[in-house]
């Protein structure tokens, strides 16, 4: 199959979360699968500053924008015999505004809107210089959300975009892609697809997210759990009842990890390399951060890790109250994150209040975060929702036992450990359910109480670096589903 895969964000090009994890491994698992992937991403002033090997193409189309017309002009990735090639669309004014993807220190780009309108028509456009009939268009979240409508509307009668089916996945429910209605007209669509039954309108706003929900052929999510919640009210943010009237064409397939990355047998970035079989190399890693931190390097206490945008939606309160709790007993914490300034300065606080027991890095840090996955003995992930969620499945397979909150796909991978019952042998790490300050610390001083068992706490380790988080499963079910949409009608 040729699948035209759009995103805006990939890995290593330019990343703020998971959506860039996904958009990097998925397309490299269907490459090794036999198939085609042409994966589309804006070409960014940090793609630009950044240290890529890109060929240009020598393609340069205009794109129609709102009665005037803008170019595209397209460098590619050097990868195509692998069968997977990145494309970046070029176009300055949209993409070369400044070093963030989405905005600066004042906000979003005042442009959001119409950089993405322009990413999407691009993208199909692009398809046609490609030449090669597309099967699939696998779309992401809302800023390629209009790929679906744009294809229905536009591209039923093309040679290339006829055929091609539409898959839509949701990474996070809650970014929506709103704007003023007014805005709607950058879209250039007909007014027909300005209604709330089947097009934008939601709330007297245009919502992009819901376009792609309400005209994709195929809806998916980053969790089977994360797929059934968001059908009811409390996850739904306000579109459960447009997922429920498509809940027939929505599924929830788990993320992989991407084993070339994430794997403590060969990660360049960590102190010493270990695995299941060998855990002695974990100590070193341990004592590495220890001294990272400026903590004693005392391999009898417990080292938590938390590695996070720093949003709302992480249950930075619930850490900050649990946390706060237990603080003075025998444990060390390490954090790194960015995202809004009170949890900086939370954070920022308890550093300078505790030195030698919580140390905050408030950068991204991608060395670092594959130097806590490998050193901590246990990952803090308490969210109020997770539509999949990738460090607890990263820390599983480093050995650090996950502390999660029971939502979506941390509810698919981490099973609690109870010692009274761990008869089927599928635990580990450790849950919670209710969203309270209460429930975190007990789940927290549940594993304290562990972890001097060293045989239990091996057990534990050593079952979740066994599991199979691979993106070659996950990658199998989104070929299932693709052959699948193929047929619909
Ligand atoms: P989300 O997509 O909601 O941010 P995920 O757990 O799915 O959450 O993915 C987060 C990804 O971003 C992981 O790869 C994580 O390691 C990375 N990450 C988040 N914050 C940082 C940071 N400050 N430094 C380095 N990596 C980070």
């Amino acid at each position: 199959m040729h699948i035209l895969f759009a995103s805006s964000e990939v890995d290593p090009y330019a990343k703020t979360g998971g959506l860039a994890d996904v958009a990097s491994a998925l397309p490299k698992a269907l490459a090794a699968r036999g198939h085609t992937l042409s994966v589309v991403l804006p070409f960014y002033q940090i793609v630009r500053d950044g240290d890529f090997a890109l060929r240009d193409t020598g393609w340069s189309f205009s794109v129609p924008m709102e009665g005037r017309s803008e170019v595209a002009h397209i460098l590619s990735s050097t990868e195509e015999e692998s069968g997977h090639t990145v494309y970046f669309v070029r176009n300055p004014r949209f993409f070369e505004q400044g070093d963030g993807i989405y905005g600066d220190e004042h906000g979003d780009y005042p442009n959001q809107c119409e950089r993405f309108v322009f990413l999407c028509k691009a993208t199909l456009e692009l398809a046609r210089k490609i030449g090669r009939p597309v099967d699939i268009i696998h779309a992401n979240d809302w800023q390629t959300a209009l790929l679906p409508i744009y294809r229905e509307a536009w591209y039923a009668d093309s040679d290339i975009l006829g055929g091609a089916k539409s898959v839509f996945t949701v990474h996070n429910l809650a970014y929506q892609g709103g704007f003023p209605e007014d805005h709607f007209r950058l879209t250039g669509l007909p007014p027909e697809y300005y209604t709330a039954e089947r097009g934008l309108e939601f709330f007297n706003y245009m919502s992009l997210l819901k376009g792609g929900l309400q005209f994709a052929d195929a809806i998916t999510t980053v969790s089977p759990r994360y797929a059934r919640e968001i059908q009811i009210e409390a996850f739904g943010c306000g579109l459960d009842g447009v997922l429920r009237t498509r809940s027939e064409r929505l599924v929830g397939i788990l993320n992989g990890i991407d084993e070339d990355v994430w794997n403590p047998k060969k990660d360049p970035h960590i102190a010493a390399p270990f695995s299941a079989a060998k855990t002695a190399g974990k100590k070193k890693c341990k004592a590495e951060l220890q001294e990272i931190c400026g903590f004693e390097q005392d391999p009898k206490v417990p080292l938590i890790g938390l590695i996070s945008r720093l949003v709302d939606q992480k249950g930075l309160d619930l850490v900050a109250g649990a946390v706060s709790r237990l603080a003075g007993g025998p444990f060390q914490f390490v954090l790194l994150g960015t995202g809004a300034p009170k949890y900086h300065h939370y954070f920022k606080q308890w550093e300078a209040r505790a030195p030698k027991q919580f140390r905050t890095f408030l950068t991204f840090d991608n060395v670092l975060a594959h130097k806590i996955e490998a050193g901590a003995d246990l990952f803090l992930m308490p969210s109020r929702y997770e539509p999949c969620g990738l460090n607890q499945m990263y820390s599983l397979r480093y050995g650090t036992l996950p502390i999660v909150r029971e939502t979506g796909g941390l509810a698919d991978t981490v099973v609690n450990y109870d010692p009274r019952n761990d008869e089927d042998k599928s635990a580990n790490g450790f849950s919670f359910a209710p969203y309270t300050v209460d429930a975190l610390t007990d789940a927290i001083q549940r594993a304290f109480a562990i972890y001097p068992d060293r045989r239990t706490w091996l057990k534990l380790m050593k079952r979740g670096m066994r599991q199979d988080w691979s993106w070659d499963r996950s990658a199998a079910l989104y070929e299932e589903l693709y052959q699948t949409v193929k047929t619909l009608a």
